[in-house]
């Protein structure tokens, strides 16, 4: 394996360790990773394991690497982590471990090798290669983790049960490595999941969440979301979608799998975007068709306001799945509320006001929006989904086109409040607010345009009607069509 410990880095470490006599090994992600035909100089996470102290080798390594290298050291868990460039080293001691029933935290004592490499979660995890001068590169490997990779199995080291219920977060890492390397999890190995399910809510929500994430950065997330699901976990962290699952049917109508249905969405989308927050956008796009859901006589199976509802919901899912409560939330939020504005668009001959109004509401969002949608269209049937990407495609054309000429996607009200008060001498009021929404409906309705003085025009006509006096004019030369209303007074 040494022609895997190409990176110099490699050979700062086996100086000193050549010093300081202690077995050492490179462990974990590293080889799995460069086994599977990953380039060694891609690596940017390195975990040695020493028999004896991590901490005492991570600080002669920092030395050796000069002042470019950072050292942060972790007492209590008798790790310590080297920073230099973008490679991150860490270093700990050979341990051996064993577990409370309540408690991911283990009773750690110095342990061998051997010892350490039976505590890793998965046989794929647990090989190790030498660092030391008379077996380096040997690979050290009890658990037939080589064949586990060219078998593509996720399985753990002991049996299951044990691995599981000593650290339930396990669980996810399992899936969270099945997804993103497209692994099969061995029989035994999920049944274990199946069987110490419950015991993730020992876990704390910031590390399932951090998998969870993990999960939806791979190609293919929903698959990590159906083995989730196969194995009782996702009803007990995700029970909104869990609940999303099935098909009912009254009069011989049934709905679609709205659980199936988000999964392929959400990978047709992660096909198209890295965007977690698009990922997560997906996710929950329709996780209010279980609130929703009514059959309705000659009608069929319907889901009114299942956006609005889905989108009142974000904040609390986010909350409690510890997700940021800024921006990126309001920007899931708005997504959710607004999944169904480009499909009712493209169903009807989109009419420009139509597009106007999606662009104003959308504003910056909008790309992302039709992304979405479009990853959405999930029919088996292939001429449907041409045509509904054909009118999605027309829409996109016409979101550019009105765009273009109309400038709504960040609208700025071609007069201003303080115009309005200037103008009839009035003190800030409702109405100012009536003014101003009756300029904005009028332009995206297309009735006026958005520039200064067709709004000028119509200002004048609506104040008449609520009884207002024009006092000052202003001096439409003033204003640049179409720019905002700069106040000078
Ligand atoms: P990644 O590519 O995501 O970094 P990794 O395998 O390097 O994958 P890390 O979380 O960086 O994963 O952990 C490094 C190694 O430490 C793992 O390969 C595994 O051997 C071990 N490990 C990490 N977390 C656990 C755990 N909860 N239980 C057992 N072993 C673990
Ligand atoms: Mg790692």
């Amino acid at each position: 394996m040494q022609k895997y410990l190409v990176h110099p880095v490699f050979g700062i470490i086996s100086e000193v360790v050549e010093e300081r006599r202690e077995e050492t090994w490179v462990i974990g992600g590293f080889v799995r990773d460069i086994l599977l035909d990953k380039s060694p100089e891609d690596v940017q996470d390195i975990d040695i394991v020493v028999v004896g102290s991590g901490i005492g080798l991570a600080e002669k390594v920092r030395q050796k690497l000069g002042k470019d290298a950072s050292l942060a050291v972790y007492k209590n868990f008798g790790t310590a982590m080297i920073r230099h460039g973008n490679l991150e080293l860490e270093f700990v001691g050979a341990r051996k471990e064993s577990y409370r029933r309540n408690s991911r935290k283990p009773i750690v004592e110095n342990g061998t090798l051997e010892d350490d490499q039976r505590r890793r979660d998965f046989t794929i995890n647990a090989m190790a290669i030498s660092l030391n001068k008379d077996t380096y590169g040997d690979l050290l490997d009890p658990f037939n983790g080589q064949d586990d990779l060219r078998k593509k199995i996720i399985r753990t080291p002991l049996d299951p049960e044990e691995t599981f219920s000593d650290d339930p977060l396990r669980m996810l890492r399992g899936i969270r490595f099945a997804t993103r390397l497209g692994f099969e999890i061995h029989d035994k190995t999920f049944e274990a999941i199946k069987k110490a399910n419950s015991r993730i809510r020992i876990v704390s929500q910031e590390r399932i969440t951090g998998e969870l994430n993990k999960i939806m950065e791979t190609t293919r997330p929903g698959r990590g979301f159906r083995l989730l699901d196969a194995c009782g976990l996702l009803q007990i962290i995700l029970p909104e979608l869990h609940r999303m699952k099935g098909v009912d049917e009254v009069e011989g109508i049934h709905h679609k799998d709205n659980f199936l249905h988000t999964l392929e969405v959400l990978d047709n989308l992660a096909a198209k975007s890295d965007d977690p927050w698009l990922r997560w956008a997906a996710l929950f796009h329709d996780v209010a068709k279980p609130a929703t859901k009514k059959f309705e006589p000659g009608t069929g199976w319907t889901f009114h306001a299942h956006d609005f509802i889905g989108a009142k919901m974000i904040p609390g899912i986010f909350k409690r799945l510890k997700l940021p409560l800024n921006d990126r939330m309001k920007y899931v939020r708005k997504l959710v509320r607004l999944h169904l504005r480009p499909i009712v668009l493209s169903q009807e001959t989109v009419t420009d006001s139509a597009v106007r109004r999606l662009i104003f509401d959308a504003g910056d969002e909008i790309e992302d929006l039709m992304t979405l949608c479009e990853a959405d269209i999930t029919s088996k049937n292939e001429r449907t989904v041409r045509r509904h990407l054909k009118n999605f495609a027309i829409v996109r054309k016409k979101i550019v086109e009105i765009e273009e000429k109309d400038h709504v996607r960040n609208f700025q009200p071609p007069i201003s409040g303080d115009d309005i008060q200037y103008i009839f001498g009035i003190k800030p009021g409702r109405e100012i607010g009536i003014l101003k929404n009756a300029i904005k409906e009028a332009i995206l309705d297309g009735k006026i345009e958005n520039r200064f003085e067709p709004a000028y025009r119509m200002l004048l006509e609506e104040a008449k009607a609520l009884g207002l006096k024009q006092v000052n004019s202003l001096e439409a030369s003033r204003h640049q069509d179409g720019a905002p209303v700069e106040d000078d007074r």
